[in-house]
């Protein structure tokens, strides 16, 4: 029995790896969003990812609409997308526990922290297996901060270093 959990760890790890590859090789919503209420940069020097992130909040604060543009390794631009796919109808609150959590999540400091309920982290938790990874955190990491630093208004591009 114990080599069949093995092994069905092994597949959740492969899912999580295809669906990484699968967000890089088609991001979702790529590209600007010309009606953008909030919007911001993130750098991350050590690789040489740059995006910049998009979010429409409507009246009621809620997010919706966001996209990215930009170029870099394929971690980043997965995140990216996953992070896009995911935010759309949260409300800012929610978005920005999101990102403390999968931030807390990628860098080890707070994996223990229960979920919010109202927050499907689903797919983001294919960006756990960066763990094993620490140069590549910061690729994770980077999309999640530009959201951080869009829904606080902050002009200035924020840099993972
Ligand atoms: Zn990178």
């Amino acid at each position: 029995m114990n080599a069949v959990d093995i092994h069905s760890g092994d597949d959740l790890r492969d899912l999580y790896r295809e669906l990484i590859l699968d967000h890089a090789r088609s991001p979702r919503h790529f590209g600007k969003l010309d009606d953008a209420t909030h919007t911001a940069e993130g750098i991350n020097p050590l690789c040489g990812d740059k995006l910049r992130l998009f979010v429409r909040l409507d009246a009621d604060e809620k997010i919706a609409a966001a996209s990215f543009e930009g170029s870099g390794c394929a971690i980043s631009v997965a995140s990216a997308s996953l992070l896009t796919d995911m935010i759309i109808g949260l409300t800012v609150t929610q978005a920005l526990d999101s990102f403390a959590i999968v931030t807390g999540r990628l860098t080890g400091s707070d994996t223990d922290r229960e979920l919010d309920a109202a927050i499907d982290l689903g797919k983001i938790k294919a960006l756990d297996g960066v763990r094993e990874f620490p140069s590549r955190v910061k690729c994770a990491t980077l999309a999640w901060h530009a959201l951080n630093s869009a829904i606080h208004g902050q002009s200035t591009p924020i840099s993972t270093e």
